[in-house]
């Protein structure tokens, strides 16, 4: 994998970038859709190249429950068993593990993290996490090393190490006991995905939850070792205002000679707000989990399509938009196909969804480039 910083504004510290990879270029900053188990809801990988979209998230911890990462590499990898010829990334399916068992940072928040709202997490040791899979029950362990060996059956062009992901509401001693333990599993990732490359690039996962002094100690001990980017994880915050605190202090303490994703984050207002703090990409299932929900990305805002006001919209979503579904279809037919529960109403409206975001990023591209952000 190479990193090329095209340019660097003089207004912010955002830039427009290049990360080169195996299946080809992804340009920085950029969005990132959600393919949760091999495929970005209602659509198919061609669609989904046809769209633009330079880079696919894949969940290990989904792929590996269903349908086995063993299958996926007799199909000769991930890129060939979904027919996808650009960039793919996978996590390690510790996020996975560690969300199902304490919920997201949301619920979390209205429990006051008194209560866990799954019990799928058996058991946490140094050697990794013991889970029961969701699907048939069975016990599963995850390790580092067994989740770089799912990450190298699936052989994404960039792979996660494995790590915990704490909950939202923990005492700083047990938080920074967490980020030890999460930089032993790195290193151990890192040091099962060396014995075998195959020309995938690995990031880091930087920790520490919503500890300053824990972030920086998590910067220094992960920019010491030959990864080839950095990924933010856990948690940033429990609101906006507070992440992007986190970010301003955490951005600088990153080598910028290296790419940088922001996980699970990607709503409208934190990509804006994330930009100008120099991440350079975003995953986030938002953009499509709205759209199957009736809900479209606008310039003007979003468009709630199964508002009975758009019965009788003849317009397309957005009359601007050059998408497949704003230049054939009206809102009033999406709209009806909501309202008569047929799935093409969901693939329509992701279509649009999913272009809205890749040239939304086009759009932020070009205004770092004239130094407007
Ligand atoms: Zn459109």
């Amino acid at each position: 994998m190479k990193f090329e910083i095209i340019h660097t504004s003089t207004k912010s510290r955002a830039r427009v970038g290049k990360i080169t990879t195996p299946h080809g270029v992804i340009d920085t900053p950029n969005f990132v859709a959600v393919g949760t188990n091999g495929t970005i809801k209602a659509l198919d990988s061609i669609l989904v190249e046809q769209l633009g979209l330079q880079l696919m998230f894949c969940n290990t911890y989904h792929l590996l429950l269903q349908p086995g990462t063993q299958v996926v590499k007799e199909a000769g990898g991930l890129h060939q068993f979904i027919n996808r010829k650009l960039p793919i990334i996978t996590d390690s399916g510790g996020f996975q593990v560690f969300s199902l068992a304490y919920g997201s940072v949301a619920n979390e928040l209205k429990s006051k993290g008194t209560k866990k709202t799954d019990g799928s997490v058996l058991k946490i040791t140094e050697e990794g996490v013991l889970f029961r899979s969701y699907r048939d029950g069975s016990k599963v362990m995850l390790t580092p090393e067994s989740s770089i060996a799912a990450q190298k059956d699936l052989g994404a062009d960039i792979i996660i190490p494995f790590d915990e992901l704490p909950p939202y509401h923990i005492c700083s001693k047990l938080l920074e006991e967490s980020l030890e333990r999460t930089h032993r599993w790195e290193k151990r990732s890192l040091d099962a995905h060396l014995q075998n490359p195959q020309d995938q690039a690995m990031y880091a996962v930087i920790h520490g939850g919503v500890s300053a002094a824990l972030r920086r100690k998590s910067c220094e001990f992960l920019a010491d070792l030959p990864f080839d980017g950095f990924a933010i994880g856990g948690s940033v915050g429990k609101n906006k205002t507070e992440m992007i605190e986190m970010l301003s202090t955490l951005l600088p303490l990153i080598p910028s000679d290296k790419p940088n994703h922001l996980l699970g984050i990607g709503d409208l207002s934190s990509i804006e707000a994330s930009i100008p703090l120099g991440i350079d990409t975003f995953d986030s299932s938002y953009p499509t989990r709205s759209a199957r929900h009736g809900t479209a990305l606008t310039p003007q805002g979003n468009l709630n399509i199964t508002k009975g006001e758009n019965a009788r919209n003849f317009e397309p979503i957005d009359k601007e938009c050059l998408c497949p579904t704003c230049r054939q279809f009206s809102v009033a037919y999406i709209h009806h196909l909501f309202k008569a529960k047929e799935v093409t109403a969901l693939t329509l409206t992701t279509i649009h969804n999913l272009y809205f975001m890749v040239q939304l990023m086009n759009d932020y591209r070009a205004k770092i480039l004239n130094d407007e952000i």
